[in-house]
């Protein structure tokens, strides 16, 4: 967040440059950084992968996927030349100490000797260690606050091996060189929730037990697993998006003031949250945690198949294919005010967005014998906004209530399109910032909130698998998990306005 700082001029090295990752996000960010004129002059992008090539089909292959996902959509020539101009490609072997030395020995040379040196690891998590461990055979980091290394997500899969990953790269970094990453932290509607709370003097005061009755986080995708089949076999929606995401996001909205925007200060508030999660007994997560798993079904007219009929699925899979979940906050903050969290795969629209339910009004004299409480919607995808629903009276005679909407959108205050997450965590990389970053305490208590959660299910296989069809919004027991409570899952507001206006989602 310190966007004012002078930049030095950086080496980018991606590690799994021939990957997904990087031709679908890190190059369409950092060219994107380019064309803004953000990055520092000089810079350069080295990648490193197995695959053979040459530095030529590499900006090619590159541009395909800038051209395909940018932003900003095709490339200009004369743009994309000036920019390819800086990239190189390596093949070569992550198993061989040829490889790292003849890296440092380059990073070691002309201007890239005092520059910033980002080490990007972009590979299959299963080699995040030998990597980090091979890089520190070769060269001392600590203390080099110049090199920084990003690690993707997902981070350990579940928290004794998150502690493995971060002992063997705090063995050779130091803590404030390491960047993992969770891209939700880099969105614009993410951070505007920093914005929002602590920017406007109203809403401080009622964001608290006393004036909210419950708050629920929904990040829902239309699609199904599609060809990701063999890693989310190893993951599921537990593991792959409640984790990190949500719990992150729960984490920004539950918090307390900051006093700065310090990296540090904002990540001490993150994990005082985390902290203060009332923990879930082995015997009682059945009444805390749900999941689900999708059938075949029909979407939009096709018929998609069942979870387990996916490619590199088993036929017997027991993954989530989604999750719900109640937590409490134990502070005085939030005592007793239940936050719903749910995730999952072909749910009715693909859609991320927080909800705070207000208390309703003490007394209310109006002759209407249901009036809705007040709601606050923080939309994060797909359409960047807020949505605030008070009452007004309806125009005519008597006191009839109807509850309205205050709205805005990203796009129509601001009339741009925001930055890509990818795109602001690269530049506080580069920049040196790790505050919308996971510090190492952040990554291994989210992980012990859900670590009877984990276990329950890896030793009780589900029997009603699959419990769900594409277009619903979970199992049965979903609905029960807040219904129990007196209380229902929000349809999220721009799914609500999408009905209304007759758009598809
Ligand atoms: P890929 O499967 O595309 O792998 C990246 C590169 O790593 C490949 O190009 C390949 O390059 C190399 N690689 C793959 N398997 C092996 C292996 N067994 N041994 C050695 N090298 C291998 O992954 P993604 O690009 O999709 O993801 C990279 C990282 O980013 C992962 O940790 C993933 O979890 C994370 N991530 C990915 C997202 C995405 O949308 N793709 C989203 C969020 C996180 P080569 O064969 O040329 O060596």
């Amino acid at each position: 967040m310190m966007r004012d700082m002078k930049i030095e001029p950086t080496v980018i090295v991606i590690f799994g440059a021939s990957g997904d990752l990087t031709q679908r996000k890190i190059i369409p960010a950092i060219y994107n950084l380019f064309i803004d004129g953000l990055l520092p002059d000089p810079f350069c992008i080295i990648g490193i992968a197995r695959t053979a090539s040459d530095d030529e089909m590499f900006r090619q292959q590159l541009r395909k996927g800038v051209d395909a996902f940018s932003r900003r959509g095709k490339s200009k020539e004369e743009d994309w030349s000036k920019f390819a101009a800086n990239i190189s490609y390596t093949a070569a072997d992550y198993h061989d100490e040829k490889t790292y030395k003849s890296l440092l020995e380059e990073l070691n040379k002309g201007w890239y000797k005092s520059a910033n040196k980002v080490l990007y690891l972009a590979t299959p998590p299963t080699l995040f260690t030998e990597i980090v461990e091979q890089l520190g055979q070769q060269e001392v980091f600590r203390g080099k606050t110049s090199y920084r290394i990003v690690i993707e997500k997902p981070f350990g899969r579940d928290l004794e091996s998150a502690r493995m990953v971060n002992q063997v790269l705090t063995g050779v970094f130091d803590e404030g060189q390491i960047y993992r990453i969770d891209h939700y932290l880099g969105k614009e509607t993410v951070q505007n929730i920093l914005a929002f709370r602590f920017a406007n003097a109203m809403w401080e005061p009622i964001w608290n037990r006393s004036f909210i009755d419950h708050v629920q986080i929904t990040v829902a995708e239309k699609v199904g697993v599609g060809k990701r089949g063999g890693y989310y076999e190893g993951a599921g929606a537990l593991r792959d998006m409640l984790q990190n995401h949500l719990l992150q996001v729960m984490c920004l909205v539950a918090m307390e003031p900051p006093t700065s925007f310090q990296a540090d200060e904002v990540r001490n508030k993150r994990v005082d949250v985390l902290n203060a999660i009332r923990p879930i007994g082995k015997d009682e997560v059945e009444k805390f945690a749900v999941r689900g798993q999708y059938s075949k079904g029909v979407v939009d007219g096709l018929s998609v198949p069942a979870y387990r009929e996916e490619e590199n699925v088993a036929a017997d899979s027991g993954k989530e294919t989604f999750v719900a979940m109640k937590l409490f906050i134990d502070n005085w903050r939030w005592q007793g005010v239940p936050f719903y969290l749910r995730t999952g795969k072909h749910l009715p629209g693909r859609v991320s967005e927080i909800s705070l339910q207000f208390r309703p009004v003490p007394h209310h004299p109006f002759t209407d014998k249901v009036m809705q409480s007040n709601r606050l919607a923080i939309q994060i995808e797909p359409k960047e906004g807020i949505m605030l629903r008070t009452q007004a009276k309806e125009p005519g005679p008597g006191m009839k209530i109807k509850p309205v909407e205050m709205h805005y959108t990203y796009q129509e205050v601001f009339q741009s399109s925001s930055p890509e997450a990818y795109e602001t965590l690269l530049l506080d990389v580069v920049r040196g910032d790790p505050g919308l970053f996971m510090r190492n305490d952040q990554v291994e208590t989210a992980w012990s909130v859900l670590e009877s959660v984990l276990e329950h299910w890896e030793e009780t296989s589900p029997a009603d698998f699959p419990n769900y069809a594409p277009g619903e919004w979970g199992p049965k027991s979903a609905e029960e998990l807040i219904t129990q409570d007196g209380r229902t899952w929000l349809v999220p507001a721009c799914l609500e306005f999408d009905r209304k206006e007759g758009r598809k989602t």
